[in-house]
């Protein structure tokens, strides 16, 4: 970046915060400390390897806010190793388009003890799956992230609840670390801000992310070709499967919710990460609050997804059920049945 777009990106930073909301469980957590930043600056310097990692099935803010740190930390002449913790380890189709791939190292090749680890977007120990013991056995380890439910569970937190996305921090974080805004990195960053804002529709959407996403855009990259691979192209398979999703959702009390199985996708081939999507068909019913689909992975677990439409905290149920995430998105894993699972979900939903 060059020093007037730098000024830009602080003057920009400051009317966010006073003027954001709190959109969490945990309540919104303070901007991240000066001295916080100096710190990260220091061991930063300081390392001749950075090891990365974000959250496991890595969605584009996890992904992007990574590997866009992962290019600063580059051309900075740093050696970087960046992974995230899944048994089969495979980038999802959607954000195949991502450049940086490069950087990425399955999670057997991944530093078993780091001298500086940098974790993204991940609210949890547990979300970084086979990668926990790596952390663990790290010597230092930066939290980045912005979910309220975060646990800071590292040995130091740039952890900011009012960012509308970890790539907001991300963002943050290169130009502090000197590094220029190219269009590699503004792709990777954009590819965060416009996934968790849900393109620039959720309340999260401040003046300051869109005066980021113009820095971004001004780098040259392709708006266009970007929201089509995130979101206007699927298998044909993806429609038959969306097709079973849709013909069994119930409507109960303000709840919409329906389930895929392994088997459902299965029938046609369909990879788990292509029914991420299909929580933002069914949270679209006008009868109901609060929107839930269960999808079962490759190993049987049920991966839940929640959405609500602002009156009922779902990040607070989410946590109460052993996950996490925000008040109007958040998410859990059960290994109990449909049925099971979602007798606990509307139990915990009563109380919230
Ligand atoms: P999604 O439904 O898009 O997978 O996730 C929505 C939000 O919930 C994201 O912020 C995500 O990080 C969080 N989330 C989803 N699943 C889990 C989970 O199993 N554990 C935790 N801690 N957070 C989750
Ligand atoms: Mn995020």
């Amino acid at each position: 970046m060059t020093p007037d777009v730098r000024d830009e990106a602080r003057r920009a930073d400051r009317p966010a915060r006073a003027e954001s909301r709190d959109e969490g469980g945990g309540g919104p957590r303070s901007a991240i400390a000066e001295a916080d930043w100096d710190r990260a600056l220091r061991l930063i310097s300081a390392a001749d390897e950075v090891a990365l990692s974000c959250h496991v099935t890595p969605d584009g803010d996890a992904l992007g806010s990574m590997l866009a740190v992962g290019f600063a930390l580059r051309s900075l002449g740093k050696r970087v190793a960046a992974s995230f913790g899944d048994r089969h380890f495979a980038v999802p189709r959607l954000l195949r388009f991502l450049p940086g791939q490069d950087l990425l190292v399955p999670p057997e090749e991944f530093p078993a003890e780091p001298a500086l680890m940098i974790t993204f977007d991940s609210s949890t120990f547990e979300r970084l799956g086979l990668l926990r013991a790596n952390t663990a056995a790290a010597r230092e380890v930066i939290v980045v992230d912005h979910h309220p439910s975060n646990e800071g569970f590292g040995t130091l937190s740039l952890i900011d609840s009012t960012a509308a996305a970890t790539a907001v921090l991300a963002e943050q974080l290169i130009y502090r670390l000197g590094g220029r805004l190219d269009r590699d990195i503004a792709t990777c960053l954009y590819a965060g801000l416009v996934t968790d804002t849900g393109s620039f529709r959720h309340s999260s959407t401040t003046p300051a992310v869109h005066q980021m996403a113009a820095r971004l855009v001004a780098t040259g990259l392709r708006t266009d070709e970007i929201a089509r691979e995130l979101w206007d192209r699927s298998p044909f398979s993806y429609l038959k499967v969306l097709a079973g999703a849709l013909e069994r959702v119930m409507l109960e009390d303000g709840l919409v919710w329906t389930y895929v199985t392994r088997v459902d996708r299965a029938a046609y081939g369909l990879p788990y990460s292509e029914v991420e999507g299909i929580i933002d068909i069914v949270r679209r019913t006008d009868e109901a609050e609060v929107a839930v689909v269960l999808k079962e992975d490759d190993q049987g677990a049920w991966q839940v997804s929640t959405r609500s439409k602002g009156a009922v905290d779902v990040g607070a149920v989410c946590v109460a059920l052993g996950g996490g995430g925000h008040h109007n998105a958040a998410g859990y894993t059960s290994h109990d049945s449909v049925e099971e699972t979602m007798a606990a979900f509307r139990r915990e939903l009563g109380k919230a």
